[in-house]
């Protein structure tokens, strides 16, 4: 330890990305991203917003991004917070609404970021363990409970929750705050947004770095009841008031106002979804239906460690986690049409 160290950071564990290693012709299958650029009209935004104007500080409400997201989820402007990534907006959520004297209750497969958090913020939590197909049961949360967090589609499952099963959740949890995070639910999950109106512990978290091909602008967003969401303004207040840069304000506002391409894109990236999962499925995978544009798939004779290890020789990265119940899986985003052909050739010269 170091003795100029503040006391909580020895007992931090931080969350570990994936890696975004500079190697030649790297297939990278690991992190999520979109195998597709960005809207057109948010590159050309983007420049449009690197003028001179850069020496001002930004709008620190981003006004007009909120403007622009209530009117795309039909919802008020004050019903939105926008953040630099949604792990920024999960961070002040954690520490704006999840932390109370009973223990925050999230799935024991789920996003690794979540106990990162709580360690963090000082948050006591319970894991709940999903059943044998790793599906989230919603009965199982009826405990006693600080908050619920739940991402939908989860991560690293790739299994969605329908809506009524949030629903059945909210009903049971009225009065404690109950987050779902949507990092991925534009491939394939149902939202939660329209409970928001009737449910107003519910805040849901969304991310422009997936469906909308801007993880590296780091746009992510809240919405929920204008109560939860003045408690995040609270602690983004106390912390960064301007967490969006120019660009990035500029860029997400032309990426939510071009939907025919964000529309385009996302048929894309399902359909290189189902013709990825058939070719696992031919090379002795078993891959469960997916509901994100990752495949999360276990090999019927090797194992996961040696078979990421050996992509990673081939040039090719995809995510293993040495984790308890998961540590035969791979999981492995749905990249472009020649990345997932490259992975399968690689595969196939592994699997002999
Ligand atoms: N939630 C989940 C479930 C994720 O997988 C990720 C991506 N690692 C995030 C949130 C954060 O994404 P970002 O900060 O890029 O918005």
């Amino acid at each position: 330890m170091s003795r100029l160290w503040s006391a909580v950071v020895e007992g931090l564990t931080p969350y570990v990305p994936g890696e975004q290693p500079h190697v030649a012709d790297l297939v990278k299958l690991n992190t999520n991203e979109s195998p597709f650029g960005p809207s057109p009209r948010a590159l050309e935004a983007i420049r449009a917003a690197a003028t001179d104007d850069l020496r001002l500080y930004p709008d620190f409400d981003a006004t007009d991004l909120r403007e622009t997201l209530a009117a795309y989820h039909g919802v008020k402007p004050e019903q939105v917070f926008p953040g630099n990534g949604s792990d920024e907006v999960l961070g002040h959520t954690f520490a704006a609404l999840l932390n109370h004297e009973a223990p925050l209750l999230f799935a024991d497969l789920t996003y690794s970021f979540y106990p990162v958090y709580c360690r963090l913020f000082g948050i006591a939590f319970e894991t709940v363990p999903v059943d044998e197909e790793m599906r989230v049961r919603v009965a199982d949360y009826r405990r006693p409970a600080g908050a619920i967090i739940l991402a939908n589609p989860n991560a690293p499952t790739a299994i969605a929750l329908p809506r009524a099963d949030v629903e059945t959740l909210l009903s049971e949890h009225p009065d404690i705050p109950v987050v779902i995070d949507e990092a991925y639910v534009d491939f394939g999950g149902e939202t939660a947004t329209p409970l928001i109106s009737t449910h107003p512990n519910l805040l849901v978290v969304r991310t422009m770095s997936k469906s909308r091909a801007l993880a590296g602008l780091r746009v992510g967003y809240a919405l929920g009841d204008a109560g939860l969401i003045e408690a995040l303004h609270r602690v983004k207040d106390s912390f960064n008031s301007y967490p969006l840069g120019r660009p990035a304000q500029a860029g997400a506002i032309a990426s939510v106002k071009d939907e025919g391409y964000f529309q385009a894109t996302l048929a894309q990236v399902l359909e290189l979804r189902g013709k990825l999962t058939e070719g696992l499925v031919l090379l002795g995978f078993s891959v469960p239906p997916s509901s994100t544009n990752f495949l999360f798939a276990r090999h019927a004779s090797r194992g996961g460690a040696e078979l990421a290890a050996a992509l990673r020789e081939k040039a090719v990265l995809v995510r293993h986690f040495a984790k308890p119940r998961i540590s035969e899986y791979l999981r492995i985003t749905v990249g472009t049409e020649r990345e997932n052909a490259r992975l399968l050739q690689a595969l196939a010269e592994i699997l002999g």
